[in-house]
């Protein structure tokens, strides 16, 4: 998914308003229909039946017909979704729509040309029943779009997104294998050595939220202050996530442009057993909050890299077991908590190894993706992660 900026002119605006007010107003309608289904009633309206009921209430509502319908059948299939979703117990149950929160519309079955250049940074894009409205060129419009949300954020910003995969970026054919691994004081290290950092705020811009947010609990609920300091502080988290994507764009290029393997850690697995990292049990309690705080951010660029890189380099990436790869000396494999010095750094307490800790991590990822086994040999440190029977590892390992 690629995000734009796009410019309406303030008719255009209020025409993109009322396709959200649409949308907004049928998914209500369904998370109703929804709320009142309880166990043992004939079941919920399914899609195909409130797309029945939505032609009907088209037609008894001439400012529902005079909307689209693309939109507003969309909405259906994004609450639809959302209850695939709930039920998958991947994502909380979908909820009422306030006006203002979250607010967007989807369009599908987009042509070739609907979407077009006009110079160097500025473009457009046909969205039915509001024409072309401008959007900043800041990046290359993937080829093939099928399909493009627009949203408007609490800032009050309209962008666009289209969605179309990436093209699989080539590989390079060296047989270079690179390990990446999620660092607790980095976003990414490299196996290469390379420490690579997802971009967050400026120092002044952190001072300036926290000022913000204390702004924020010291003003009166539905003031016209409350609002404004609500949108600033809105504008600065947009832009911290602008810039991580655009981060998380080209660092996934890079990486399938440069290596023909990227190993990662399984994500699922690393979850499970967040604490055999031994991350936040090192550091003092200052680091440890301010872990605390990064690690939502941390964790969302990294979610965001590891599904990109699928798709730039498919078939390419290899998820390992995290297990162990931040306690195992990259040299002589030893294995032990103890060699874990701090959060930065790893001294291998049998041979000595000295380390960037999450180099050392990232070289191990990359050592199991090639083959290579990164058990240990003993170990007094033996970790012992909450969520499994160590005496089965013991027995994987030997
Ligand atoms: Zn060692």
């Amino acid at each position: 998914m690629s995000r734009f900026r796009l410019q309406p002119s303030p008719a255009q605006e209020q025409a993109l308003a009322e396709h959200c007010g649409h949308a907004r107003f049928v998914w209500n309608l369904a998370v109703e229909q929804h709320a009142h289904w309880k166990p043992g009633r004939t079941s919920a309206p399914g899609f195909a039946e409130q797309c029945r009921q939505l032609t009907e209430a088209r037609a008894e509502f001439e400012w529902l017909r005079g909307g689209s319908i693309i939109v507003q059948q969309q909405a259906l299939k994004d609450f639809h979704q959302a209850m695939a979703n709930f039920f998958g117990k991947t994502h909380r149950r979908p909820t009422w729509r306030k006006r203002g929160q979250g607010e967007g519309f989807r369009i599908v079955a987009v042509k070739p040309g609907d979407v077009r250049r006009l110079s160097r940074n500025v473009g457009e894009v046909k969205i039915p029943k509001v024409g072309w409205v401008r959007l900043r060129w800041s990046r290359p419009i993937p080829e093939g779009v099928k399909s493009y949300r627009v949203t408007r954020d609490r800032a009050g910003r309209w962008h666009v997104a289209f969605t179309a995969i990436p093209e699989p970026v080539p590989a390079p054919g060296s047989g270079e294998v690179v390990g990446v691994d999620r660092g607790v004081a980095v976003s990414a290290a490299l196996s290469t050595g390379e420490l690579l950092n997802a971009p967050t705020l400026r120092d002044t811009e952190k001072e300036r939220l926290l000022t913000l947010q204390r702004k924020l609990a010291r003003a009166q609920r539905g003031s016209n202050r409350r609002s404004k300091v609500k949108a600033a502080i809105a504008k600065l988290k947009a832009r911290e996530a602008d810039r991580r994507k655009d981060w998380v764009e080209k660092t996934s290029t890079d990486l399938a442009r440069r290596f023909d393997v990227i190993a990662v850690e399984d994500l699922k697995i690393a979850n499970m057993t967040r604490s055999a990292k031994g991350t936040l049990e090192a550091p003092g309690r200052n680091i440890r909050q301010k872990a605390g705080l990064n690690r939502g951010i941390l964790a969302a660029g990294w979610g965001q890299l590891v599904a990109r890189l699928e798709q730039k380099a498919p078939g390419r990436v290899q998820k390992i077991d995290p297990r162990y790869t931040s306690q195992t000396c990259n040299t002589c494999k030893h294995l032990a908590r103890e060699s874990r010095e701090s959060q930065a750094l790893f001294l291998c307490v049998a041979c000595g190894h000295r380390a960037n800790a999450d180099v050392n991590a990232a070289k191990n990822v990359r050592d199991t993706a090639a083959g290579h086994a990164v058990a240990a040999r003993g170990g007094s440190g033996f970790p012992e992660p909450a969520n499994r029977e160590p005496q089965r590892d013991l027995l994987l390992m030997g």
